[in-house]
């Protein structure tokens, strides 16, 4: 292998936890474990450190996170002040560690992502990439309907030309200043995993078979599903509005066409018998005026939200590694 264009980097693990306390103690000695390993084998920084971010948990988690930033020297905690979102907690994260790492891997509590692949995204920082995807290469622990609705709607992502990593969700690495091009997207509901793309510099994967949730149950309820898919096309692309319109044109024509033919056959002598089928027309038209109606209403509903700027997360509490190290130092 050539030798690495970059020195071995501070590395932060980011893990946004939400009801996590089930998970939470394996989670932070198996990702401990492996920063120990790393640090051993000189592939990261011995200052390297895990940031757990507790998203306005209603169960034990920040006082385990507490505990763990106590005993552990190279754990940090943060707390957002309410339940904010997987998404806005996972840039509370980013936001926090970038100014302390050279790369940033973000990771689910449940380490339902192999955790060894990060040690390739090191390596993969390390020979050059900014960007580093982890990509799923079986999803057999998932169950029929998620592997099925995930599919579908990488496809209708791509068809409506949002460049998205297949199989990728939030498992991946940073480099520093990815993390701060990413953060220069402000929009109050962010879609990480559309606009990392954006941010462009070299990127590569980093392909994994996806395990089970090592336990609790899954923090994304088919409602959380659909609006974050819901927010992953509104926000990444206005295909939408212009099919709208496109249809709109097609019936229009279709219907100036219709009157041709029936003033042709009124002129001939010919009067067109009452259509009953007028009834059901309207109908149908009404209805795809009120889903067409509901699309738009949907992009503006997303421009007054974004008007506001909003913060996307207030902190209430941060456990910074510096100051614990502070506090040891005699
Ligand atoms: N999560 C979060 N806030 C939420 C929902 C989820 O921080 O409002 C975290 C959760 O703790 C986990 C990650 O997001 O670390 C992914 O959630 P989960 O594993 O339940 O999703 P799934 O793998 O089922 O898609
Ligand atoms: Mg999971």
């Amino acid at each position: 292998m050539p030798a690495p264009l970059r020195p071995a980097p501070r590395l932060a693990i980011v893990v946004p936890c939400y009801n996590e306390e089930e998970v939470f103690a394996y989670c932070q000695q198996e990702l401990g474990a492996l920063l120990y390993t790393m640090v051993q084998d000189q592939m990261v920084q011995p200052d390297s450190f895990l940031l757990f971010i507790d998203d306005g948990s209603r169960d034990t988690t920040w006082t385990q996170i507490k505990t763990a930033c106590a005993e552990e020297i190279c754990v940090q905690g943060l707390k957002l002040s309410r339940n904010e979102g997987h998404q806005s907690a996972l840039l509370a994260g980013l936001a926090t560690a970038a100014p302390q790492a050279d790369a940033i891997v973000s990771i689910d509590a449940d380490l339902q992502d192999d955790i060894h692949a990060i040690r390739r995204m090191v390596e993969a920082y390390r020979a050059g990439y900014d960007v580093v995807y982890g990509v799923r290469e079986s999803r057999q622990s998932d169950t029929w309907f998620k592997r099925t609705s995930a599919e579908g709607f990488y496809r209708l992502m791509a068809a409506m030309g949002v460049r998205q990593v297949f199989n990728h969700a939030d498992f991946r690495l940073l480099s520093q200043r990815a993390v701060e091009g990413l953060l220069r997207y402000t929009e109050r509901n962010a879609y990480i995993r559309g606009l990392v793309p954006l941010v462009g510099f070299p990127s590569t994967e980093v392909r994994y078979a996806r395990g089970v949730r090592t336990a609790g149950e899954s923090k994304y309820p088919l409602h959380k599903m659909l609006a974050l898919g819901m927010e992953g096309i509104t926000s990444m692309t206005v295909t939408p509005l212009r099919l709208i319109a496109a249809g709109g044109l097609f019936i229009c024509l279709l219907s100036l066409t219709a009157t041709y033919y029936v003033l042709v056959r009124k002129f001939n002598g010919n009067t067109v018998a009452g259509w009953p089928s007028i009834i059901l027309s309207i109908f149908f038209m009404g209805g795809v005026q009120m889903l067409s109606l509901g699309i738009i209403g949907e992009y503006i509903g997303k421009i007054y939200l974004e008007t506001k700027q909003r913060p996307r997360f207030h902190v209430e509490s941060f456990i910074s590694q510096d100051e614990k190290a502070a506090l040891l130092t005699p």
